[in-house]
């Protein structure tokens, strides 16, 4: 990723790519205290737009508040910032990528001295789990790897840190073979993939568990609307792990996976084991609003 042309903004300015660079005392690199997001620009008719632009930026914010981090630029600085980052790296369709990190001041826990710094970069990325999986639907597997615990670092924040938890799960289960994971919160309930919120339909009705062990979702929140939209019955509530195994559908959704069917669970076939209608039409209506072929919900493009 570091050896490439163009440019990514770093601290208020355009530097070229490969001058990104920071020292191995970085703070965070040792502690993990960081902030990010991931955000994508999809083509439009009217060019490319960054997808609910101000709703990633509001997240990247109440993260770093979360961690106690205070970003030296306003939420419309950094908007521009973001619209800057796709114009100047001539990209149609991209994933984005704010980072928010102390720098090498300091080092040690009680390091009060630390500068907060903000990268932002942007690359082509087309599916997360791979075209097929967005027809076919995806193999997952429960991990044994718990999600945090409430009160051990915060879901609401998307840090850094919180990671080393999804890539314990997702390492686990790739190695056997499966597409992603699920990881049950501390009481064994459904929480969510390792980048991915979770949707169970059951009987015509979608569910997705409540937000206390798994990150508030911008795609979660988006489908949710979607499928309000549509007329179905949506609920957030706990989910135990045997009801997606005899559901009727299941999908994941993310910013940078999308809308993505699950078709098999701990080798249990969900529904008919392959992408099933309501995911097929929720997938449908989420692609074509972020690349702007619908009319409804404009004001969730930037264009940039
Ligand atoms: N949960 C986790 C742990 C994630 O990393 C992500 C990706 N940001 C999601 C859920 C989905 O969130 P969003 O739809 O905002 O991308």
């Amino acid at each position: 990723m570091a050896d490439r042309d163009g440019f990514i903004w770093y601290d208020g300015d355009l530097k070229p790519w490969r001058e990104c660079t920071t020292h191995v005392l970085t703070h965070t690199l040792h502690y993990g205290v960081g902030c990010f997001e991931g955000v994508r620009a999809y083509y439009t008719p009217r060019g490319p737009a960054v997808f609910r632009l101000e709703d990633h930026t509001k997240r990247l914010f109440n993260s770093a508040k979360i961690l106690g981090m205070k970003i030296p630029y306003t939420p419309d600085q950094i908007n521009e910032a973001i619209k800057e980052v796709v114009r100047s790296n001539k990209l149609r369709e991209c994933y984005i990528r704010p980072m928010v990190f102390y720098g090498s001041e300091g080092m040690g826990l009680r390091a009060d001295n630390l500068k907060v710094h903000i990268i932002i970069a942007a690359w082509p990325w087309g599916a997360y789990l791979g075209a097929e999986a967005m027809e076919r639907g995806i193999r997952v597997r429960t991990s044994s790897f718990t999600r945090h615990h409430v009160n051990s670092v915060m879901c609401r924040a998307k840090a850094n840190a919180n990671y080393i938890n999804s890539m314990m799960a997702l390492n686990e289960v790739m190695r056997d073979g499966y597409d992603e994971a699920i990881l049950l919160d501390t009481s064994g309930h459904i929480a969510e993939g390792s980048a991915e919120n979770i949707f169970v339909i059951s009987e015509g009705i979608i569910s997705t568990p409540d937000l206390n062990s798994c990150l508030d979702g911008i795609t979660r929140k988006t489908v949710m609307q979607l499928a309000k939209d549509f007329g179905y019955e949506v609920r957030e509530r706990r989910l135990t792990r045997d009801e997606i195994y005899v559901a009727d559908e299941a999908f994941f959704t993310g910013t940078a996976a999308e809308v993505t069917p699950i078709r098999e669970v701990d080798n249990k076939q969900v529904g008919g084991g392959k992408r099933g209608p309501i995911t097929t039409k929720l997938q449908a209506a989420y692609l074509s609003l972020v690349k702007g072929e619908s009319d409804s919900y404009p004001h969730w493009l930037a264009a940039v």
